[in-house]
């Protein structure tokens, strides 16, 4: 048997044909859902005729004219789409003289870029003739948006959501009840999102005939990480035409943080081809990525399957999966979208890792410098661009995605202040 111990210390390499599957695969997946050696669906067999039928109806329904007008619209006149793009001048001055673009998704509907997906999911359901809607979550934060557009479509929604994470995040079942959802707390497990998971998936097996399962990143079997960018990619493409009108050109660069990769995804994707326009993805590093308590998957993690998919995952030795940490409830996944795991390898995206003071530096700065409380995953967003900027050429143009606004956060953020003397 080999030995673990000294397994782990190897660095990844993937087989040399894998590595060049995943240099071709820029534009998106192949048939079965594979982004080079990484995606698929690795699924119970009882569940391939759900995942099936619904590749089936997605393929459909992307390019059905009436389907992309409907979601366009509610886009527009519900969500407050296109967002803005704001050129935040006292930021970039701060910053040596780069000019920073922020794309900001804190300003649609429920304050997050999690909408846009769970309303083409929510709408694609309802085309399907389902009825009822289920979610997991773990903060909270997707399960509001799906009990919200659960909400204005009129379809049944339960979510399902670990014991511990409803006493955590006592408001976020408060606003899912409110929506007419039902939360039930999941008890098995670490009571924590990867048991909400597996129930969720769960019911999905036994009720797949009148309900579609909504998930929150694009993480998961094929179709949804395909599905969930191109409900995202709006984020990129609103921002390309947006930032082409201000300065004429592309982005230098563009910089997401990454917890399960949606909102990277979204404002990456429209961008890829465009060799001239570097990427960065920011993952969490909690309290350091040579603790326990990071989530910085693409940066430490190892390859495996989890949730249906083959991507970046944080593991131990025995291929278990590990619990993932960051001051920011949305980044704390432990595993994390297959096609920035194909990103990773071809290069033409580079992964960093912020950890949670650098965070709340980035929170600080963005209130200071332009009176935006920043969601704290997109604080790390933040917190890496004011390392960039110390490397960036003067008059950079640089787009950050501002993924959620901080209201939610603030509390959290009051109280680490507090302990430290108001610092
Ligand atoms: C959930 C969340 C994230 C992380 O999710 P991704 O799928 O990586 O985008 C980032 N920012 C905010 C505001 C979130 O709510």
């Amino acid at each position: 048997m080999p030995n673990p111990d000294t397994e782990t210390k190897t660095a990844f390499r993937l087989p040399p044909v894998a590595e060049k599957c995943v240099v071709r695969t820029k534009s998106g997946p192949d048939r079965k859902g594979h982004f080079g050696y990484f995606g698929g669906k690795f699924v119970p067999e009882i569940l391939m005729p759900a995942i099936t039928e619904l590749e089936a109806e997605y393929r459909k329904a992307r390019k059905d004219r009436s389907f992309k007008e409907e979601l366009r619209e509610i886009l527009r006149s519900y969500v407050g789409r296109p967002t803005s793009l704001y050129e935040a001048r006292r930021l970039g001055e701060r910053l040596g003289g780069i000019r920073v673009f922020l794309k900001r998704e804190d300003l649609t509907h429920t304050g997050a870029h999690k909408i846009n997906n769970t309303i083409g999911q929510v709408l694609l359901a309802k085309r399907m003739g389902k009825t009822r809607i289920i979610a997991e979550t773990g903060a909270g934060q997707h399960g509001v948006a799906t009990a919200t557009a659960a909400a204005l479509m009129d379809l049944e929604c339960e979510i399902y959501m670990g014991r511990k994470d409803t006493v955590r995040q006592s408001m976020n079942v408060f606003r899912m009840e409110l929506a007419g959802a039902k939360v039930i707390p999941v008890d098995s497990g670490t009571r924590t999102l990867k048991d909400a998971i597996n129930e969720a998936i769960r019911d999905w097996v036994t009720n797949v005939h009148n309900t579609h399962y909504v998930i929150g990143s694009v993480v998961g079997p094929h179709p949804y990480p395909v599905m969930v960018r191109d409900f995202q990619s709006v984020i990129g493409k609103e921002a390309r035409s947006q930032l082409k009108k201000i300065t004429g050109g592309l982005p230098d660069l563009i910089i997401a943080c990454v917890g399960g990769g949606s909102n990277a995804m979204g404002i990456f994707y429209p961008f890829v081809r465009d060799q001239g326009v570097g990427m960065v993805g920011v993952e969490a590093a909690g309290e350091g990525v040579d603790t326990d308590h990071h989530s910085a998957t693409l940066s430490v993690g190892r390859p495996g399957v989890l949730h249906g998919t083959m991507s970046y995952l944080l593991q131990d030795r025995w291929g278990q999966i590990k619990g993932a940490h960051s001051v920011a409830p949305g980044l704390d996944y432990p595993g994390v979208g297959p096609e920035h795991s194909a990103l990773k390898e071809s290069g033409r995206v580079k992964y960093v890792a912020v950890d949670d003071e650098q965070a709340l530096a980035g929170f600080k700065l963005l209130c200071e410098t332009e009176g935006i409380i920043p969601a704290l995953e997109s604080a790390h967003a933040v917190a890496y661009l004011a390392e960039a900027a110390e490397i960036l050429p003067k008059d950079s143009a640089v787009l950050v995605n501002l993924s959620g606004r901080g209201d939610k956060d603030v509390e959290t953020v009051a109280e680490i202040f507090r302990e430290r003397g108001g610092k």
